[in-house]
């Protein structure tokens, strides 16, 4: 059975990984969250105070950081370790969502982390998620989604999932996290969150997560064929 690569990109919290898991789950390939990695690396440089002004003290910690995804039975899907430690709980915290953007602005980070991603698609059957995956990490992938919600839908989506976790998060806070993101994604010098020129958009304001799931079945299916 061909086996494919399906790059998911899109702007934060627009449900690029709920469907990269649906799919992945359906057609029973790995999904990779490649955020985690981002933000494992930002918990890593905060809990150890790296300055990440300084290129000497990045790439020092760069050599210290070793990030593993091990399946989680129970919840279907996998967990980001950090140096063998499982850091799911904390890398979408507010403290690291305020300092990953500016992280992964960094050259030295990106490249750390894009080597890493390009190795777990060398077989081909992945599903990634993330901001440059359909033009940086797997320029060749033959599916790329790019994913697009209204910011008010993808406000309140992000605010429901954290206030589950913190019931003293305010709209606004997360409001305010989303577009400070969005804009140094879309803004950094290396590998900026854009569109692929092949990639298909998908606006999922008005969907439910069974029709956007069913719409990129299709697209699939199309590309199996091919
Ligand atoms: O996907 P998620 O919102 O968890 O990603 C967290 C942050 O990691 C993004 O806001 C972005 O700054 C960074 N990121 C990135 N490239 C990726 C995935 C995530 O720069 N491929």
């Amino acid at each position: 059975m061909k086996k494919i690569i399906i790059a998911i990109d899109g702007f934060s919290s627009c449900g690029k990984s709920t469907l990269a898991k649906q799919l992945a789950k359906k057609l029973n390939y790995v999904f990779v969250d490649s955020g985690a990695m981002y933000r494992a690396i930002t918990l890593y440089f905060l809990r150890n105070h790296i300055d990440w002004n300084s290129e000497n003290a990045v790439h020092e910690a760069l050599q210290n950081i070793t990030l593993d995804f091990e399946y989680n039975d129970l919840k279907g899907t996998s967990d980001i370790f950090l140096n063998d430690e499982n850091v799911e709980s904390f890398i979408r915290d507010m403290l690291v969502s305020e300092s990953v953007s500016e992280v992964s602005t960094i050259k030295e980070v990106r490249e750390f982390a894009v080597a890493q991603q390009q190795q777990m698609g060398n077989k081909k059957g992945i599903v990634m998620d993330g901001r440059d995956i359909g033009t940086t990490v797997f320029p060749d992938a033959e599916l790329k989604i790019f994913v697009t919600a209204d910011v008010a839908v993808r406000v309140a989506r992000r605010y429901q999932e954290l206030f589950a976790k913190d019931a003293n998060i305010t709209l606004e806070e997360v409001q305010q996290n989303l577009e400070m993101r969005d804009y140094i994604d879309s803004n950094r010098e290396v590998s900026p969150l854009k569109k692929a020129n092949d990639a298909i958009v998908l606006d999922n304001s008005n969907i439910t997560r069974d029709e956007q799931l069913s719409i990129a079945l299709e697209w699939v299916d199309e590309k199996l064929k091919d």
